[in-house]
């Protein structure tokens, strides 16, 4: 922990990839020695873990990069930083985010942007750009983010690491900060196979406090070396059809070279519906945040502005409090979802949802697992996408059908385009997460 710290020291200056330290981590480290000693058994004893601060920690302020919840600090820990503590990791800090997990490039924190620690006038990627660069930058062995269109596997692939987002349900959303709650789960991030199965194991499984949590016991480390022989992938078709850079594209082809070497079959596959995700995705992500965010009122939680009246509170609250794009999200799903409107939008949207979801079970009738890119392109300048909001969804592309059917995914380092990291993601059938480790860790 000492030695982290020290880098953290040197480099979070120019990285910005924290909101915040947690000024205990030393204390805790020390409890945890004490626990040691005395026996317990800890898979993670004193690793320290970067949180994404959208995940609740008792008495360490949890702000999702928002001003509407800047001083908010959380009466209990998230389930998963429960399990963590359990484990004996120690919770190093809290880390930068686009605001509400709303972006791709962590350039929407009310607190500044968070640097690509590969180029620093790029992009780390987003919403967790502040996870993935500081396990990038190895100022965290691991850490947790959230995907809820692609917010761990997108800067994972941007920073050149490794990172899972879990089957809808495996892993506990209690005390996570809700962005669009169909499609959020919290995803893990690492810069090895072995580390990121180790922390998923220790983070994941049933939770009687999600009522969404699925009853299906982690067996991630198991996964790890599993032979891969005879699996079947299949690469979508319609994910290659245009706007892959060459470096994208020549990964896909090295890791198809490298992995029917091990014996791995290749086929191609179609999804004709992936062409309309990226629509139904911001349809339904912005239908959830309208009701989602309804909560920050100026009543319960974090800033309040006070006004005339209750109604002038809540108004004044949420313009001091809401950056531009989760306003945009506000207005977006409010109207998706109002009377007149809700057939022509949501409801549409749920149908490409349901029609999306029989394609992918289509695909995997024709693959064991699913290869696309994780992101057309390496991660793109500081101030690029910015002025131009559909640009920035656009970035989406790749990952976000993954969270309309509840898929597991990782994103995968697997090649460089000139000095930047470029990834590939591995979609697998719903529960079959542990296979994802198995061929990862053989192309590793
Ligand atoms: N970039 C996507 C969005 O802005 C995904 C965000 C996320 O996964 N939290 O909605």
């Amino acid at each position: 922990l000492a030695a982290y710290l020290a880098r953290v020291e040197r480099l979070e200056p120019q990285l910005h990839a924290f909101i915040r330290l947690n000024p205990r981590a030393l204390e805790e480290a020390r409890r945890v020695e004490g626990r040691l000693a005395a026996g317990e058994a800890l898979p993670l004893a004193g690793v320290p873990v970067a949180l994404k601060d959208n995940i609740c920690t008792r008495g360490l302020e949890t702000t999702c990069a928002s001003r509407v919840l800047a001083s908010f600090v959380p009466p209990y820990d998230a389930t998963v930083v429960e399990r963590l503590r359990q484990a004996g990791a120690v919770v190093l800090g809290k880390t930068n985010m686009d605001e509400f997990a709303m972006g791709s490039s962590t350039e929407y924190s009310a607190f500044g942007p968070t640097r690509n620690p590969w180029d620093p006038e790029r992009v780390p990627g987003g919403t967790s750009g502040g996870s993935a660069a500081a396990v990038a930058a190895d100022l965290a062995p691991v850490a947790l983010g959230t995907d809820t269109g692609g917010s761990v596997r997108q800067p994972a692939a941007f920073c050149g690491v490794y990172g899972f987002k879990p089957t809808y349900g495996r892993i506990s959303r209690y005390g996570v900060v809700a962005t669009a709650s169909s499609l959020d789960q919290v995803g893990t991030l690492a810069r090895t196979v072995a580390d990121l199965a180790l922390l998923t194991d220790v983070v994941s499984g049933p939770d009687p406090r999600d009522s969404t949590s699925l009853e299906a016991e982690p067996r991630f480390a198991q996964a790890l070396g599993a032979p891969v022989g005879g699996l079947t992938v299949g690469v979508i078709k319609e994910a290659l059809a245009e706007g892959n850079s060459p470096g994208v594209l020549e990964a896909l082809e090295r890791f198809r070279a490298v992995m029917e070497g091990r014996g791995v079959r290749f086929v191609e596959v179609s999804v004709p519906t992936l062409r309309y995700a990226l629509a139904a995705y911001y349809i339904v992500n912005t239908a959830e945040i309208s009701s989602n965010l309804a909560r920050y009122d100026g009543t319960l939680y974090g800033l309040r502005v006070p006004g005339e009246d209750s109604v002038e509170t809540m108004m004044r609250t949420r313009e001091k409090g809401f950056g531009p794009e989760a306003r945009r999200r506000i207005l977006m799903g409010t109207f998706v979802l109002s009377a007149g409107y809700y057939a022509a939008y949501y409801g549409r949207a749920l149908r490409a949802r349901a029609r999306l979801k029989a394609d992918m079970e289509a695909a995997f009738a024709q693959a064991d697992l699913l290869l696309t890119p994780t992101s057309p392109t390496p991660a793109f300048r500081l101030g690029e996408k910015t002025g131009d909001p559909l640009a920035m969804y656009l970035a989406d592309v790749d990952t976000v059908a993954v969270n309309l059917v509840g898929l597991p995914a990782m994103s995968l380092p697997a090649g460089f385009e000139g000095a930047l990291p470029v990834g590939l993601q591995l979609v697998a059938p719903p529960l079959r997460d542990e296979l994802l480790f198995s061929l990862a860790q053989a192309f590793e």
